[in-house]
């Protein structure tokens, strides 16, 4: 009823000569509403009049007398005014969507260009090994070449000088001989094929080996390999060949990269538990952002590479890939212009250390 231009809510019910009545504000009824709704409503009665409430505008929901039991219609929307309740979960729903499909293109974008990016590096690394392979072919075969035609064609003028191409056609071919089984050496390992056979032997007599086979190349340059012997032995479990070739690998390099130097240091011993083997050079270092990365097939230094210092960047993988296959580590502590010391760690053998003779 309307009282003063003002709607009231009344019922009333009467049982036994009593009458119980309730008047009420029609607002209270829209106040039972929860607030979490975040709704804008209004009770409409027949002739349009808003009894209680805020008629809302844009998209709403009716529901007429008959269906909301009251007795005026409920009008209710959202309380941005822009859609019912509905319709923003929907909003919301395909943003989420949308959201996720943007995020999983860029990261889709990201994982395809590095990976992109990683296929060129290799690519790029494998040719430059492909052309450093062919370089180090080319310079033995030309002097090979050469040597053995003015020996054929009776050119040489001397005895002596005869004897000294002979000398060098030796050395050529041994280079050769050590290029190709470096190759052969580094496929079997890339491939898994280079199995280990380890026996109890003396980390001593493997280094003290490698450091004579240097002997000639030593004695052509005068140059020399500083020996510091430890007091004891140092029993490992070990493929003496295998760790022949890692320890020549580092010799090699140490020589190579301090051309200038008159000497390199080999020494070992038995620390904590381990046996350590390190080579040692004062030549030109290698900067930190590419001590993490040399020990990665194909891949040669900078430094190297602009000091035309010949090189097929495998020989650092391969000692990798043997003293891991020893169940020990390889570790570089370098400086650029002040040397490098490449230590081999690996696990001592448990037999008693004897005193040397
Ligand atoms: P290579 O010597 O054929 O290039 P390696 O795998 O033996 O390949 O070495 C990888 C790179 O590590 C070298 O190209 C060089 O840049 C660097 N390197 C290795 N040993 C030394 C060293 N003793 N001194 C300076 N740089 C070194």
């Amino acid at each position: 009823m309307w009282v003063e231009g003002r709607p009231w809510f009344t019922m009333w019910r009467g049982a036994f000569g009593r009458q119980a009545v309730l008047i009420q504000r029609p607002e209270s009824i829209l106040q039972a509403l929860p607030v979490e709704l975040d709704a804008v409503c209004a009770l409409v009665d027949e002739e349009g009049r808003v009894v209680a409430g805020r008629k809302p505008v844009g998209i709403t929901v009716v529901r007429v007398a008959t269906e909301s039991q009251l007795p005026w219609s409920l009008y209710i929307t959202g309380s941005q005014g822009s859609g019912d309740l509905v319709m923003t979960a929907r909003q919301r729903f395909i943003l989420l969507g949308l959201g996720t499909v943007v995020v999983f293109l860029i990261a889709g974008t990201y994982f395809v260009a590095r990976a992109i990016r990683r296929e060129i590096a290799v690519s790029r690394l494998q040719s430059d090994f492909v052309s450093a392979v062919s370089h180090e072919f080319r310079s033995p075969l030309t002097a090979m070449r050469q040597l053995s035609e003015i020996l054929a064609l009776g050119r040489v003028r001397s005895e002596e000088q005869r004897q000294k191409y002979y000398e060098t056609l030796v050395g050529e071919t041994g280079r050769l001989q050590r290029l190709v089984e470096t190759l052969l050496n580094f496929g079997k390992m890339d491939s898994g094929a280079r199995h280990y056979r380890l026996e109890e032997i003396d980390a001593g007599d493997v280094v003290e080996g490698v450091v004579a086979e240097f002997a000639p190349q030593l004695a052509a340059s005068g140059r020399g390999i500083e020996l510091h012997r430890p007091p004891t032995t140092c029993p490992i479990n070990a493929d003496a060949e295998a760790l022949a070739l890692a320890l020549r690998n580092l010799v090699d390099n140490a020589l190579k990269y301090s051309p200038d130097q008159p000497a390199v240091v080999v020494e070992w011993g038995c620390e904590n538990g381990a046996v350590a083997i390190r080579v040692r050079d004062r030549g030109m270092g290698i900067p930190v952002a590419e001590q993490r990365v040399i020990f990665e097939k194909f891949v040669r230094g900078r430094a190297a590479i602009a000091a035309n210092v010949k090189g097929t960047g495998v020989g650092l993988a391969m000692v990798s890939h043997i003293v891991r296959a020893h169940g020990g580590e390889v570790r570089v502590m370098s400086a650029p212009g002040e040397g490098s010391t490449f230590t081999i760690v690996l696990p001592r053998s448990r037999i008693q250390t004897s005193e040397a003779p």
